[in-house]
């Protein structure tokens, strides 16, 4: 073990590979907590020729090795299976080219989300996908989950921005998928990497669209009785021919645990749910979809609603549903932030369902999700230590999702499969869209080495009749 810790040390510098126990004990897990694993070693390269020497040093060890950017992930994508050395890209944090004519930066996988829209934006452009994490994650972490946000409804999740890519292999070849221009001849091999979760190699170049910043914005914030209505509100909006940069709802319980927080934005505490519309676009096209919008919410029964009066109240709502996951840290210990998609329409009799499911288990469920695009994130807070409470926190996920697959929706929608979810794939796929999709995999990872056990189910059956399967080893099950 010491000549491979030796071996990484010297390819990637002093302060490049931790491997004492205390190092490694941050990098257990992402921001699922309910996973774990001990890394080998974590290494720090700064450059491709790094990142390609430390996958050959791992192959000539036999250690396999994972992928990871700044580990906000929420599936267990970036932990260690198998003893796997994690190689994490945030030293890789340079913006190569920002090119305004032809609306395209170059820029390496470690540069936070964030910065690339702050480094754009003297140019007139922004980076469009803004997960609700963007002040941490890094865009080659937002590659491999095909991470979403906010603003998916009109622009998008990252499949949507990235033109091309530079990707080392497990064998520690190099290889570039598309063209800056966006045409791109073959294979779509950019689009089958966005999205892989770091199972097909290590991203080391993104090639992303950048987009002009809207004249104006209209953002919104109306309130509702209970989040059904504020469901309706979505549906008709969308009914209405509109589409808005933004549909995002906050319900009850997440906005008292908001208004409790740092992230406070004087929401109405006395609300059901808060609807967050926001309308950007050519200044003389906003002020009737604002008239529409107002319209339709008080029809489905807004109780309120408000126009923000500038950018800094713009901020503040904005301030309020990009903080809510963190002011959640006050009601528990724990927090499962559960990921699932459901036609729009379906939204709240699933809605009703998953309040019923976490009723049935005692447990408290919050919501906050991106509606406009169906995209659910039931919020369950909890304490790990009581095993009981772990327990029915798992049977309530499950069944979470089997309801929403029930609905004609899907097991994730942008934070991906990683650990957390493989033993659901068979929800949504049979086991010849499987094989398919492993032989694919194995066209480029053939021996697994890339980051291990992820997406792939580790049961051929249904998990309930194995739960041990899925790393829930501190659990006891009857
Ligand atoms: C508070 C909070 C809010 C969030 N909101 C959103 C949201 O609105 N929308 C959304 O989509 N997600 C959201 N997420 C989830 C998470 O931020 C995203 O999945 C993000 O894209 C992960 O980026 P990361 O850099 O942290 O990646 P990591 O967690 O480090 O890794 C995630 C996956 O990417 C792989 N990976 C990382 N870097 C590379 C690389 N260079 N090459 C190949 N594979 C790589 C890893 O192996 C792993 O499988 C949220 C998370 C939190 C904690």
């Amino acid at each position: 073990m010491s000549s491979l810790v030796d071996e990484l040390e010297s390819s990637v510098g002093p302060g490049g590979c931790l491997h004492r126990p205390e190092e490694l004990l941050v990098y257990e897990c992402d921001a699922l907590t309910l996973h774990s694993a001990t890394p080998t070693a974590v290494v720090l390269p700064r450059s491709r020729e790094e990142v390609r020497s430390v996958v050959s040093i791992c192959r000539a060890h036999a250690v396999p090795f994972v992928p990871r950017g700044t580990g906000t992930g929420l599936s267990g994508g970036a932990i260690a299976n198998d003893g796997a050395v994690i190689v994490e890209c945030s030293r890789m944090t340079r913006i190569l080219e920002i090119n305004a004519e032809d609306r395209y930066a170059i820029v390496e996988p470690g540069v936070i989300n964030a910065d690339l829209s702050k480094a754009t934006f003297e140019h007139g452009l922004f980076y469009a996908p803004d997960p609700s994490s963007q002040l941490a994650c890094a865009i080659g972490g937002n590659v491999a989950e095909n991470a979403g946000g906010p603003h998916t409804l009109k622009y998008g999740t990252t499949t949507n921005h990235v033109l091309a890519l530079e990707l080392v292999l497990p064998d520690a070849s190099v290889v570039q998928f598309g063209s800056r221009s966006g045409f791109a001849t073959g294979y779509d091999l950019v689009g089958a990497v966005v999205g892989s979760e770091g199972t097909l190699g290590i991203v080391t170049q993104v090639t992303v669209r950048l987009k002009s910043i809207p004249e104006r914005v209209e953002t919104l914030l109306a309130s509702f009785p209970d989040v059904v209505t504020a469901c309706r509100a979505v549906g008709g909006i969308i009914e209405a021919g509109l589409t808005p940069a933004a549909l995002e709802i906050i319900d009850r319980s997440t906005i008292a645990a908001v208004e409790a927080s740092v992230y406070a934005a004087g929401l109405p505490e006395d609300a059901g749910a808060v609807l967050i519309i926001e309308l950007d676009g050519a200044a003389v096209s906003l002020p009737r979809q604002l008239e529409r919008v107002e319209q339709i919410c008080a029809r489905a029964g807004a109780a309120q609603v408000d126009v923000a009066a500038d950018e800094s109240e713009r901020q503040r709502f904005w301030r309020a549903r990009k903080g809510a996951f963190g002011a959640m840290g006050r009601l528990a210990p724990d927090l499962y932030v559960h990921d699932a998609v459901v036609p729009r329409n379906k939204l709240p009799e699933v809605l009703d369902e998953i309040c019923a499911i976490g009723d049935r288990h005692g447990l408290t469920l919050s919501n906050v999700f991106h509606a406009g695009d169906g995209n659910l994130h039931p919020n369950i807070s909890f304490d790990r230590r009581d095993p009981d409470t772990l327990r029915r926190v798992i049977a309530a996920g499950s069944e979470i999702l089997e309801c929403c697959v029930r609905a004609g929706g899907v097991i994730t929608g942008e934070h991906g499969v990683g650990n957390e979810k493989r033993d659901f794939m068979h929800l949504v796929f049979s086991e010849a869209d499987m094989d398919a999709m492993r032989r694919f995999r194995d066209c480029f990872n053939p021996e697994g080495v890339c980051n291990p056990g992820k997406i792939f189910p580790t049961t051929r059956f249904c998990v309930e009749s194995n739960p041990k399967a899925r790393g829930y080893d501190r659990v006891e099950f009857d």
